[in-house]
């Protein structure tokens, strides 16, 4: 009776165990969120339900700017509540809360990259403004939020581009403290609709940085003009410039450095946003291409029947996309509990930023080459996906300036051992406003724990295999690590990089599948993915550049680790966690795996 109940047990709390961390809005998991955080994602549902995937597709085919969703979300307070600051406005349950900020931006990924970079950009817009000093602009903020606003943010421009050191847009000093403003910004997401822009330059005569903020209904504020671009209509990209725009002390933001370090901190927060967009983009797609791809039938059976290779890249992109996922919410816990104390997020967001997107972009490429002409068809939504998937890696700091940053973390990650205190999900409503006191700096003083911990009471086949690749890294790092000269050699460095990323990438995603209980056999098959991917990267590295006789050992050893192959195993994990999801969302006005009703 006693082993009956135990078995019982065991068998139920085996089914509990999650086979996908995926959303899908016809089940959304609002357990985690209060009253009013589910509202917010309901009233969202709700309205792009009703709306549906033609119409928002065919809003973006005829260039038509968003303007229903935003009058919507001012009605419902969606941005009011999710981007005021607590303390600010007299809204109860305005706060700036991560557990609900990213999952948003997954939310309105999944429906159209558009409505998510209006978003987003909104984000990056206000955030300069929370971490300012100026009182006076919070509490308009909190007003112009109030009233259903979007915002922008003014930082990039054409010719400087990365180099962010060199940007033109300046004040000069005219007296009295107060200053006129001149310059062009280019790259501006919302810079047509938004009322006011936080916007970054330097005093021309101290050649300090200043924050300040532009107001667009302002006579000195010029719209130049649209930056088109393919996902033209919900998105709305423009440049703007400055001229003789006067600036006072009421304007103004932040002074010096510390204007340039809430500039960076801020674009740390719209990074990490980009990531979870990506995940609902392919996520959405990911639904599409097995819905089509499991009902087309082709001589006379269904594609998925008969062509392994359609099952076997179905299959990556499900657990490419579970794996980005898995990665967000796990570095969400990390990003909340920043403090000067505990700076590890300053490696896990990049990351987001240069791992999570391009793993979308590459998910994407797979749901493609199983869908091809079908992800052409504009009213599907793989074919707005198979573009803003790539747009991700390269806004917010490209995917390579973000390696860069990365990199400055290896020796640190590897040789330090520091203990943190430990935590779970971190899910509990709380103003984030830790992340609007960030600081520049000092990066290579940040020590991690050890990496093997996340493996402890781990046991499961090609996590273990991983482990040994990992391992093997470390040893390279400590017997033949790069000489400074090759350190700066992006080129050089870039498999090195990539196999890092690998590495705490593969932490993350331990830990966040312990604390969602997620099925081992999908951890399995992720971990499966990190061992080939890391043998590729290492393979590049022998092949493509001049390495020392000991690197090309190391390198060779990591190359020499394979998963096990066992494709029994992998069918059952198609029938069971993939081919299932043929048919798991059918929005109203959708297009895909209906073809066969023709006939
Ligand atoms: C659709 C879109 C929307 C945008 N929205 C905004 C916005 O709202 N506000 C805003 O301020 N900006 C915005 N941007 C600007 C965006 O952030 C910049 O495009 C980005 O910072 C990089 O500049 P760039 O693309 O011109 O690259 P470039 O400056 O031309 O860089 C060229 C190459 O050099 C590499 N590189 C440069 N520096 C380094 C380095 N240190 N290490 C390694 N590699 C390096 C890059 O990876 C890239 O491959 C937007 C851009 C786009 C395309």
């Amino acid at each position: 009776m006693g082993s009956f109940i135990y078995n019982n047990f065991l068998e139920a709390r085996i089914m509990s165990k999650r086979k996908s961390v995926l959303i899908n809005p016809d089940s959304y998991d609002y357990s985690k969120f209060d009253e009013r955080t589910k509202q917010v994602f309901e009233d969202t549902i709700a309205f792009m339900e009703k709306k549906g995937g033609a119409e928002i597709r065919n809003d973006i085919l005829q260039k038509v700017w968003q303007h229903d969703f935003i009058e919507y979300q001012a009605e419902h307070g969606i941005y009011a509540t999710l981007l005021t600051a607590e303390g600010y406005g007299d809204n109860p349950d305005a706060r700036f809360d991560l557990f609900r900020v990213c999952p948003f931006s997954e939310l309105l990924g999944f429906y159209s990259g558009g409505y998510q970079y209006c978003y987003q950009v909104s984000i990056l817009g206000v955030s300069p403004v929370w971490m300012g000093d100026n009182e006076e602009q919070k509490q308009d903020l909190a007003r112009l939020l109030n009233e259903g606003n979007v915002f922008a943010f003014g930082m990039s421009e054409k010719k400087p581009g990365a180099d962010l050191y060199s940007n033109a847009a300046n004040l000069r000093p005219v007296g009295d403290g107060t200053y006129v403003a001149n310059g062009e910004k280019y790259y501006i997401g919302n810079s047509d609709v938004a009322p006011k822009i936080p916007t970054l330059g330097k005093n021309l005569e101290s050649g300090e940085w200043c924050f300040w903020v532009v107001d667009c209904n302002n006579r000195h504020y010029n719209y130049v003009r649209n930056i088109n671009t393919k996902s033209d209509g919900l998105v709305n990209l423009g440049t703007f410039e400055m001229i003789e725009y006067p600036i006072t002390r009421a304007e103004i933001l932040k002074e010096g450095k510390a204007a340039f370090a809430d500039g960076l901190s801020t674009i740390n927060i719209g990074k990490f946003t980009c990531g979870w967009s990506s995940v609902g983009i392919v996520t959405h797609a990911l639904y599409e291409a097995v819905t089509h791809a499991n009902r087309r039938i082709l001589f006379e059976h269904r594609v998925t029947e008969i062509f392994p290779h359609i099952r076997s890249f179905l299959t990556e992109a499900y657990v490419r996309v579970n794996a980005m996922r898995l990665y967000c919410l796990r570095a969400t816990d990390y990003f909340r509990m920043m403090s000067p104390e505990d700076r590890r997020y300053l490696l896990f967001n990049p990351i987001v930023k240069n791992k999570v997107t391009r793993e979308g972009d590459k998910a994407m490429g797979l749901i493609m080459d199983v869908v091809c002409a079908k992800g052409y068809e504009a009213d599907t939504y793989m074919s707005e996906a198979m573009i803003s998937a790539g747009m991700y890696t390269r806004l917010e700091g490209t995917a390579h300036v973000n390696m860069a940053l990365v990199m400055k973390f290896m020796t640190n990650y590897f040789f330090s051992d520091k203990e943190y205190p430990e935590f779970g999900i971190v899910s509990e409503p709380k103003n984030d406003g830790n992340i609007f006191a960030q600081t520049m700096g000092g990066l290579a003083k940040i020590e991690f724990p050890d990496y093997g911990k996340a493996y402890i009471g781990v046991d499961i086949p090609n996590v273990k295999l991983f482990k040994k690749q990992v391992d093997i890294f470390r040893e390279l790092l400590m017997t033949g690590a790069p000489d400074v000269s090759l350190l700066k050699n992006m080129d050089y460095m870039l498999n090195w990089g990539e196999i890092f990323c690998n590495v705490v990438y593969a932490q993350l995603i331990l830990e966040s599948a312990k604390l969602y209980d997620v099925e081992d056999e999908l951890v399995d098959q992720i971990f499966a993915r990190f061992i080939r991917d890391t043998s590729k990267f290492a393979l590049d590295q022998v092949s493509s550049h001049d390495n020392t006789d000991v690197q090309t050992e190391y390198f060779w050893k990591i190359i020499d680790i394979v998963p096990t192959v066992d494709k029994e195993k992998d069918l059952k994990f198609w029938h069971e966690y993939v081919e299932v999801l043929d048919g798991c969302y059918m929005p109203k006005g959708n297009v895909v795996g209906l073809d066969h009703l023709d006939d």
